[in-house]
């Protein structure tokens, strides 16, 4: 069994990276190391951002690792929230504050009658460190912006995000299994895992 240490401290994500891997890899967490602190992102770009957080653990364990980074593009923001995904709103991370900013700036666009585009998607960058050489795979969830939040499902932006996929419902009123088929991240980590599988296996 191959073991290999993912850089997140959420149990979520590494219920997914599990499954996706299969039993032919066994993960650890920065935790289990008794690295508790949080990881610097001071990138201004996922790939960097991803990159520093799997290095990160690289320097102090020296092991097979990776780590990923995900941002909201909403077109006509100009790209954003982007790299700021998780701040958008402030250092609180608060969730419903973030989505309230997209909605707001959406609105405000569209005030006096203007079209607004609301397309959007969310994209993971997945840095994997395997024998000391930088791999990434990136994956991407296309959709819209809803007009409102919507679901109990899911996280972060899930609720005002509509997939391609699932006209009319957003990410939060779909299941965690349906979300984990189309979703960057999903796209991002069977891409890390076709690689790992084909050097590994
Ligand atoms: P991270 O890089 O995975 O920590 O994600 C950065 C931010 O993007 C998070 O704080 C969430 O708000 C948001 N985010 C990441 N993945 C998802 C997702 O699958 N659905 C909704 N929001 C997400």
């Amino acid at each position: 069994m191959t073991k290999i240490v993912f850089a997140t401290g959420n149990r979520g994500k590494l219920r997914e990276a599990s499954e996706i891997l299969g039993e032919a890899f066994e993960l650890f967490t920065p935790s289990d190391f008794g690295i508790d602190e949080d990881i610097p992102e001071t990138g201004t770009t996922l790939e960097e951002n991803s990159l520093q957080k799997a290095e990160y653990i690289f320097k102090c364990k020296g092991c097979d690792c990776f780590a990923d980074d995900t941002g909201l593009e909403v077109d006509a923001l100009g790209g954003a929230p982007g790299v700021y995904t998780a701040r958008y709103a402030g250092e609180s991370k608060d969730f419903n504050l973030n989505m309230d900013k997209v909605l707001s700036e959406l609105a405000a666009l569209e005030a006096g009658g203007n079209q607004v585009s609301r397309k959007a998607r969310f994209k993971s960058v997945v840095t994997l460190i395997l024998d000391g050489k930088v791999h990434q795979f990136t994956g991407v969830m296309d959709g819209e912006i809803a007009r409102e939040k919507s679901g109990r499902g899911g996280f972060g932006y899930d609720p005002i995000f509509i997939p391609d996929e699932y006209p009319g419902l957003t990410a939060a009123d779909i299941t965690e299994e349906q979300k984990n088929e189309i979703s960057h991240r999903g796209k991002a980590l069977r891409a890390m895992s076709a690689f790992l599988n084909e050097v590994k296996g």
